[in-house]
């Protein structure tokens, strides 16, 4: 029995779904697997849990799963779902990639889709569960549509063993063909229970024309008018990513200020321009301070965390992109008086609150709260408002029609991080926001010529990324030929052979015979067994070429080198970006002279000698060892010009790497020394042939003057798979050294394409 306070059941009963509740009950009773669909708001992901919870779906010490594509909602939701219940955390609980609050009570278990993935290659059957809801299915995440197939085989082999799996796939009323029209996927068709919601009418509104470049000015803009000239209701702006969404906010509050009771938390600097004001201050000390002396930081003895961190996915792409683009730190983007003439109006208090995915779980909660007494709330977020959350309150959405995505080049694998037009699907979605409580109005800052022209819905994930970490987890489960794997929707056949090929290359998979023909060959490079090696790399959470780095590594040498680099490397960006715009010339000459001591510091840390070719990889140990030895402070962050949340995910990632390492190497005995040593000379000879191991397939070769084509090949560098120049990023500390041959991390084209991460080779390691 579950005891819900009355208003709790009243704001219940108003959702939609409620009156399906029995529908779906039986549904799920009399299926196997069942699809529910509803729009966003109307319950779903808040009342499911509760109604199988009700039903005894989590009798006999089983529990009811629920995966999330997005850490937020994974949170979110579980805190949610605990509080409508009256039950405590211990009873629904979740478990994101470094953190959860499971116990021996969980009975609702809300989780991101990779720890559920994780969770497959411990227990294929998942006999903990007895129900398993996939939400979001419409998101297309590449875990969720992994977990559908696999999921779709699970539960028939559960059938047989006479424990049943009931599966409930929930998604936004989006394209649903895809699961429901897919025979591989599902023989047998599931249901599908439609919730009908009240929505309220929208009213959309088209602008007349598209702003070319500054829609940021334009959200702006159009905020400004609704809240001066409309009647009450909550705005709902959608950018494209952090960085925006703050110099939005900061915009805004300007605009509109109001004193708030509650001082935020220093750690959301965007939050108030006092907080602002105060920040700044505190940061012009201590970069004064710092410019007097250089610190001096010994790497003789820097600690490192135990170990112990426990259940682990891979979290979904979103989080790392946001933070591998945006600067967090970036106050002084978009100061100034430059806002049009606008007059600060302290008459009008709008209650501006940014959202996104990196937020941390307390600044995200506070958009589901009243805003204060007479204020207006106003909500700037990402892409994660369109679907996952639904804030109470809106009226009005600000669309500026744009997303931001990582974009794969299929066969180099050189990224960029594009911004693009939505799809129809989304912008009708970001649309629907408003009209939740009342009728309301979408104000898209674009024409509907332009709208016309949009993708009826966005691309699956999948279909868009390489996919070698997944082809090797596959493997890893015993998928031998994953062609033939029910994918919602499969990954290009390009993209699967280059898996293949690179976890060939790598000795995860074993060499197709080469005697065959050309046809089976085709056909048996898409079935490679997987190696004893390519077990031990499969349990690591890391990229297929860093688990090889991890592999290889001797226990007695410098695997916990390998350990930090391979953290540092995943978790990317770990610099704070300084190229950015500055508002002003005082702010252009303090930003110079922060980019100036870091390139010292990056020297310094890069050393001399066989330790400066190992490059950048030698910039992360030392940045990492460094800043641990200095308790990872956010001051010591700021004054080096590191991400502090990147440099706490490093430490987390240590841990969560040290402990898989330890569980497939008992017998070494490796434990943490919490006083690591700078590597030696041998240490580092070492770690370089490992890193060579690693990133053999991206190899650069330096252009000779001898074979300079014409100017743009100056200081240029060419790789196997592409015809165009690429070159050592500026940030790199071998940027002005330029080895004959390299390896690199990645390839980001921007003005030019890039290589970041780099480390010097000798090129008679490479087989
Ligand atoms: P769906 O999954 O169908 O999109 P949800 O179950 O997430 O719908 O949301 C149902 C309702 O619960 C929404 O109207 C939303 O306003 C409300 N809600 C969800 N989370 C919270 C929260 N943390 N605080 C207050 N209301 C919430
Ligand atoms: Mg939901």
């Amino acid at each position: 029995p579950v005891h819900r306070s009355p208003e709790m059941q009243e704001e219940r009963l108003r959702l939609p779904i409620l009156s399906e509740e029995q529908v779906i009950m039986e549904a799920v009773a009399e299926h196997p697997i069942v699809i529910v669909c509803g729009e966003t708001g109307s319950g779903k992901t808040t009342q499911v849990p509760q109604f199988l919870y009700e039903a005894g779906y989590s009798s006999d010490g089983c529990i009811i799963g629920v995966t999330e594509p997005r850490r937020v909602a994974a949170v979110a939701m579980s805190q949610r779902v605990a509080k409508e219940m009256n039950l405590s955390p211990r009873v629904v609980s979740y478990q994101i990639r470094y953190e959860g609050n499971v116990t021996e009570e969980t009975k609702i278990k809300f989780m991101t889709d990779g720890v559920l993935l994780k969770e497959i290659q411990k227990d294929f059957l998942l006999r903990k569960y007895k129900v398993l809801i996939i939400d979001e299915a419409h998101e297309r995440s590449v875990y969720t549509d992994i977990l559908i197939g696999l999921l779709s085989r699970i539960v028939s082999l559960r059938a047989k063993r006479h424990l049943p799996l009931k599966l409930l796939i929930m998604s936004a009323t989006l394209r649903v063909e895809d699961f429901t029209q897919n025979q591989r996927l599902f023989p047998v068709p599931p249901p599908v229970v439609k919730v009908e919601s009240r929505q309220f009418p929208v009213t959309v509104h088209f602008n007349k024309r598209t702003p070319l470049e500054d829609y940021s000015g334009e959200c702006f803009r159009k905020v400004c008018k609704i809240h001066r000239m409309l009647p009450a209701g909550g705005i709902l702006v959608f950018l494209t990513g952090q960085a925006e969404v703050h110099a939005l906010c900061r915009r805004l509050r300007r605009a509109f200020p109001h004193v708030r009771r509650r001082p935020p938390e220093n750690e959301d600097q965007g939050d108030s321009v006092e907080e602002t004001r105060k920040f700044k201050k505190s940061r012009a000390r201590a970069r004064k301070a710092q410019a007097a002396t250089l610190p001096q930081i010994s790497l003789d003895s820097y600690s490192v965390l135990p170990a112990g961190e426990g259940d682990e996915d891979r979290e979904a792409e979103m989080d790392e992109e946001e933070a591998a683009l945006d600067s967090d730190l970036d106050l002084d983007l978009g100061d100034g008086g430059a806002d049009g003439g606008e007059q600060p109006d302290a008459s009008l208090p709008l209650h501006v609150l940014p959202l996104y995915s990196l937020l941390s779980p307390e600044k995200q909660a506070q958009v589901f709260q009243a805003p204060p007494e007479g204020t207006r709330l106003c909500v700037v977020a990402t892409n994660v408002a369109e679907t996952s959350l639904t804030i109470p309150g809106i009226k009005y959405v600000v669309d500026c029609g744009k997303v931001k995505k990582r974009h794969y080049d299929r066969v180099t694998g050189v990224s960029s991080f594009r911004i693009t037009w939505v799809s129809q699907a989304s912008a009708d979605q970001r649309a629907g926001r408003a009209g939740r409580t009342e009728p309301g109005h979408c104000y898209r800052l674009y024409s509907s010529a332009v709208f016309g022209d949009f993708e009826p819905f966005p691309p699956p994930e999948i279909t868009r990324r390489p996919v070698e970490d997944l082809v090797l987890q596959m493997k890893a489960l015993n998928i031998e030929r994953v062609v033939n794997f029910p994918f919602p929707t499969p990954p290009s056949m390009e993209a699967l052979l280059a898996a293949e090929e690179l976890l060939v290359a790598l000795g995860a998979l074993e060499a197709p015979p080469k005697t065959e023909r050309m046809k089976q060959l085709q056909r048996s490079r898409l079935s490679c067994p997987i190696t004893a090696l390519g077990r031990t790399m499969a349990t690591f959470p890391v990229a297929p070429r860093y688990a090889k780095m991890l592999a290889l590594s001797q226990p007695d040498g410098c695997l916990p080198y390998a350990i930090t680099i391979v953290a540092a490397m995943t978790v990317r960006e770990l610099f704070e970006e300084l190229d950015r715009p500055a508002a002003s010339d005082d702010k252009l000459a303090a930003l110079k002279g922060k980019r100036a001591r870091v390139a010292q510091m990056k020297r310094a840390w890069a050393g001399r000698g066989a330790s400066l070719k190992l490059g950048d990889l030698m910039v992360l140990l030392g940045a990492v060892g460094a800043c641990e030895y200095a308790g990872c402070s956010p001051q010591f962050c700021e004054a080096h010009g590191l991400r502090y949340k990147a440099m706490l995910e490093i430490r987390r990632l240590r841990g969560q790497l040290t402990t898989a390492v330890n569980a497939v190497c008992p017998d070494a005995g490796l434990f943490v020394d919490p006083k690591m040593r700078p590597p030696s000379e041998s240490q580092v000879t070492c770690l370089r042939q490992i890193v060579a191991a690693g990133l053999g397939d991206h190899l650069a070769r330096r252009v000779q003057s001898e074979d300079l084509l014409d100017d743009t090949w100056r200081n240029a560098y060419k790789t196997p798979l592409l015809d165009d120049p690429v070159f050592i990023h500026p940030s790199s500390v071998l940027f002005r050294e330029l080895p004959d041959f390299v390896v690199y991390q990645e390839i980001v084209e921007t003005t030019k394409m890039y290589m970041k991460g780099v480390s010097a080779v000798e090129i008679q390691w490479i087989p």
